[in-house]
């Protein structure tokens, strides 16, 4: 492997290699081959490779821009979705977007929730969650953004030839000194390290769990199928008008979540800017295939998508009338059929903001690494990595599971369960929010004004002065 440090222009002129013949897919490192980098990592060749361009791609894609480090993203459709579902943005992230300065875009097409309702079948409200103390107490409401949105505003502040579009992954091969993945369409790119920021059936973690089976590291766990035998049919309306749609055009929005009664399914309302409505029903929907674990599709088409709305057109929507309604009032390239895993909840807030949070505390650990890198160092800023994000992952796994587990069960001690989970007294919910902040920032920007009354100090007293643990820790081992 040639030693020689490599220049700048080198580095582009490497990055958009010819497409070979070589058909196989690789997992195996045979690495001086295919990578002609050092094993010594200068700052300007520290490149990251990020595979999909959803919130977690793009926002890691984001932070490295600010730290002035190299990337590229790869992402398999040709364009940005057109809009079809929504996030939840909490004051977990967005003081972090205020530091990055994206809030004011953000507040322009966000919508602060007031409160989430369960309902019965009926409508009758069985309880209700207030959102608003969020503000005092964290600094931010919750806000609900149109994920399309989100993703146009940070897409906006790239490069474009930070992000190629149509460019399906399939094979990617691993050494000492980096990584290099091929494409469908033959397009190779090489970088230091690769992130995997590819869904729900990610091409790189199933590359990854290959090799390390192969090796015998796979913990058991990891090596079961996700259990994909739910669906979501997701819709996101056109501009509703608001004699028809109470309170679609308020500043506040109510979420709801409609329970089935001896029915599969459960319906879930969230209003987000410009007067419309994401609608998403779960449950076992016509799919057959969903339980095959070959079965690598997350997206079904458009015919299936319609056939499963004549399932649930007839389901009751809080603003009266049926689910039709909303259906009539969608855009047919606006709803889509997904699969999703049983025992966790999409719509719970979680996914988003948890890779929001990875990209900031990813980008922290590189900006750190100094000239000269080895091999050594950047598995050390992922296991700093692991070591900082996993808890917090665990627990959004789990309360996910939990509101899954409590919205998703039939039977009179279920009804119980979330007559008292949704009826909980303000001290005890809030108690609970409380252990979930985090509000991690950018280490090398300049600090912002905690908005909270009570700033993330006070409830994670185990972290560092700027609540990044892992961070230091890689520095002290470093020096
Ligand atoms: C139906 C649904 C509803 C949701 N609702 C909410 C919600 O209400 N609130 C919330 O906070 N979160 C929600 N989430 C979760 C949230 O959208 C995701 O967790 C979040 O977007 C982070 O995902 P990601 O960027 O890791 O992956 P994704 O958003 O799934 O993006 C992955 C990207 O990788 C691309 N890709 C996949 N494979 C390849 C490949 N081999 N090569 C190249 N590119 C590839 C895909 O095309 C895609 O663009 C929802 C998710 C789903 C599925």
């Amino acid at each position: 492997m040639p030693k020689s440090k490599r220049s700048q222009s080198n580095a582009s002129s490497a990055t958009s290699t010819e497409p070979t013949t070589e058909s196989s897919i690789s997992t195996t490192p045979s690495f001086s081959s295919v990578y002609p980098y050092s094993s010594l990592f200068d700052k300007p060749q520290f490149r990251v490779l990020i595979v999909g361009a959803g919130i977690g791609g793009l926002m890691l894609g984001y932070c490295l821009e600010q730290a002035g480090i190299d990337f590229v993203v790869l992402e398999r459709m040709n364009q940005l979705q057109v809009p079809k579902t929504t996030i939840q943005l909490t004051s977990n992230t967005l003081h972090a977007m205020e530091q990055m300065g994206l809030l004011d875009e953000i507040m322009e097409i966000a919508k602060p929730i007031s409160c989430v309702n369960l309902r019965k079948h009926n409508m009758s409200v069985v309880g209700r969650l207030d959102c608003t103390f969020a503000k005092d107490r964290y600094g931010f409401y919750s806000y609900i953004v149109q994920r399309t949105e989100f993703c146009q505003i940070l897409i906006s502040k790239m490069r474009h030839d930070r992000i190629l579009w149509g460019r399906y992954v399939h094979d990617i091969v691993n050494g000492d000194a980096g990584v290099q993945v091929r494409c469908a369409n033959g397009h190779v790119e090489q970088a230091s390290v690769l992130v995997g920021a590819d869904g729900a059936h990610s091409a790189v973690r199933q590359n990854l769990y290959r090799s390390l089976k192969g090796k015998a590291y796979l913990p058991k766990s990891d090596m079961e199928a996700l259990k994909f035998t739910q669906n979501a049919i997701i819709g996101l309306t056109n501009p509703l008008n608001p004699t028809q749609y109470p309170g679609v055009s308020d500043e506040f929005g109510e979420c709801n979540i409609v329970i089935g009664k001896e029915s599969p399914y459960t319906l879930w309302i969230s209003p987000t800017s410009g007067d419309k409505v994401n609608w998403s029903v779960t449950g076992p929907m016509l799919t057959s295939s969903a339980s095959d674990e070959n079965f690598m599709v997350s997206q079904f088409g458009q015919e299936e998508a319609e056939r499963t709305c004549l399932l649930i057109k007839d389901l009751k929507i809080p603003f009266g009338g049926t689910l039709a309604d909303l259906i009539k009032n969608t855009s047919r390239e606006c709803i889509t059929k997904i699969l999703v895993e049983e025992k966790f909840v999409s719509f719970s807030g979680q996914g988003a903001e948890q890779a929001i949070m990875d990209a900031i505390c990813l980008t922290n650990l590189f900006h750190k690494l100094e000239s000269p890198y080895t091999h050594s160092d950047i598995q050390l800023a992922f296991e700093a990595y692991q070591e900082e994000r996993l808890p917090a992952t665990k627990a959004a796994v789990q309360s996910s599971g939990q509101v899954a587990n409590t919205i998703n069960s039939q039977g009179w001690s279920a009804d119980l369960k979330r007559r008292l989970a949704f009826n909980l007294p303000n001290w005890i919910q809030a108690a609970s929010v409380d252990k979930t902040q985090a509000r991690p920032l950018l280490n090398f920007l300049p600090p912002i004004r905690d908005r909270g009354a009570r700033s993330v100090k006070s409830f994670k007293l185990s972290n560092d002065e700027n609540g990044h643990r892992s961070t230091r820790s890689l520095s002290s081992v470093k020096s």
